[in-house]
């Protein structure tokens, strides 16, 4: 199909649905290119805030409260926000034949660089925010973006989008739905866990969404987590792949040897410490192995790049960041880690005895895991808050020792106390903010102000 429809080339009604980031980021794309462009949301003006007075669509049209049938029939093109379900005006417009799209979709028709592309459930805004970082490292301009921060379609007309850049690109299985003709020059398939499946009918099709990255690859690289069971089995019989594991050598790809990471390439094997890096946990490891894969099996960067762009990068805020040292005790805010998944992983292979901050409002599911991770691992105590405090502790039965905290710094002055110097205390929540806090970020700004006040 032709997208040229936005250039302003023959018919040109570009409707977008859902007035988020990314939608309004493909209205002022499309109006830029002539288009006559309709917004439209479920939310009414109100909720739209200063969307409405952007001057770049002043010439648009906005459809607001509620969704017009005949404002979908009627559309040249369709581009649908990545959180919108199957509206029956979609349903309506697909059975006329009309061109139903995604932003990411869009937007890597109009991009000539290399796309490094990185999906998953668990690490993809660390994964890509690395890759990003030696994407830099080569010289080359480089776009970082996509699911987390700037919608990819602001990075066209940039020169990171031109032959010369590199476009490193988070994808949610959102946007992967309607993705049809994306081809990667690498891609990333992280982890998948459950997740989201109030939207998906079931693990496999949650799964299949996210493998559409691979959709169109051939001789592209594809790095694939090996320790993820559902991916490795998905693409066993295809696509030219790069293993990654932190349990296990692989033969091509990349594996964890004492402390080095190493990658065995068809060119040979490359050795990368990790003492260089600022990143802990055995997760991390994987992480890091996948964004070095990236760039190194599409040969988008040179060894010492690869190098250099791991050594320089710093955890993003909130993902097992290194917030202060006070008397030689260590503290780790990793309040992004909302589910059990991600608190198990972050502390699998935690380095040092540590104590956890946990608790907050519970998300369902059982905290057995957890339980068993702490007991794994150097564990000195757990200080529970919020919510779920009491259901996280029948769980732990004691098993380390968990005492219960009113509030955040009450929380820190308790944790402090169960390490001695050269310890660590981790704030990794597994349970959502909302009881106590506005959000993750809110909750890990106090627990940085609390550490700082200390
Ligand atoms: P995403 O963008 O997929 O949410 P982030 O990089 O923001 O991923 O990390 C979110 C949380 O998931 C962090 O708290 C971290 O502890 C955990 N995490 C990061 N990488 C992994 C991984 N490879 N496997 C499991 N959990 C991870």
């Amino acid at each position: 199909m032709d997208y040229d429809i936005v250039a302003g080339v023959g018919p040109n009604k570009v409707l977008v649905v859902g007035a988020g980031k990314s939608g309004l980021a493909v209205a002022r794309f499309c109006a830029s290119r002539g288009a006559q462009v309709t917004i439209s949301d479920q939310r009414g003006p109100n909720e739209l805030g200063s969307a409405m007075r952007d001057h770049a669509l002043r010439g648009a049209a906005w459809e607001l409260g509620g969704h017009v049938l005949e404002t979908f029939t009627s559309a040249d093109l369709i581009v649908l926000s990545p959180g919108v379900p199957e509206l029956d005006e979609v349903k309506a417009a697909r059975a006329r034949g009309i061109h139903i799209t995604g932003e990411v979709e869009l937007a890597s028709r109009f991009i000539q660089a290399p796309i490094v592309a990185i999906t998953g459930t668990n690490g993809k805004s660390t994964v890509t925010a690395l890759a990003g970082e030696i994407a830099m490292h080569t010289g080359r301009p480089t776009f970082v973006g996509g699911n987390l921060g700037t919608p990819l379609i602001s990075c066209i007309g940039t020169p990171a989008a031109s032959v010369k850049g590199i476009v490193v690109v988070e994808l949610s299985s959102f946007q992967l739905e309607t993705c049809e003709t994306l081809k990667p020059l690498a891609a990333a398939l992280l982890n998948l866990t459950p997740d989201h499946l109030d939207r998906y009918e079931d693990l496999n099709a949650y799964g299949a969404a996210k493998l559409r990255i691979a959709l169109r690859m051939g001789n592209e690289a594809l790095v694939v987590n090996r320790d993820d069971p559902f991916f490795y089995e998905a693409t066993k019989d295809r696509w030219n792949k790069y293993y990654y594991s932190t349990r296990q050598r692989v033969d091509r790809g990349g594996f964890v040897d004492g402390a080095e990471l190493v990658l065995a390439l068809d060119e040979g094997e490359e050795r990368y410490p990790t003492a260089e890096m600022n990143l802990i946990g055995r997760h991390n490891q994987g992480n890091a192995l996948a964004a070095l894969l990236l760039l190194r099996a599409s040969g988008l960067a040179t060894p010492a790049q690869a190098r250099a762009g791991l050594k320089k990068f710093q955890p993003l805020p909130h993902r097992m960041q290194l917030v202060g040292e006070k008397r030689g005790v260590r503290y780790y805010d990793d309040s992004k880690a909302t589910n059990v998944d991600s608190v198990v992983a972050g502390l699998d292979g935690f380095p040092v005895p540590f104590a956890l901050i946990a608790g907050g409002r519970h998300k369902g599911g059982s905290y057995a895991p957890l339980a068993a991770a702490l007991r794994a691992n150097p564990c000195r105590g757990v200080v529970l808050i919020g919510e779920a405090a009491d259901k996280i502790a029948r769980t732990i039965a004691e098993n380390p020792p968990a005492v219960r905290a009113k509030s955040m710094e009450d929380a820190i002055v308790q944790a402090t106390a169960m390490v001695g110097a050269g310890g660590a205390v981790v704030l990794s929540p597994a349970c959502s903010s909302y009881d106590m806090f506005d959000n993750y970020e809110h909750r890990g700004r106090v627990f940085q102000a609390a550490v700082e006040s200390l």
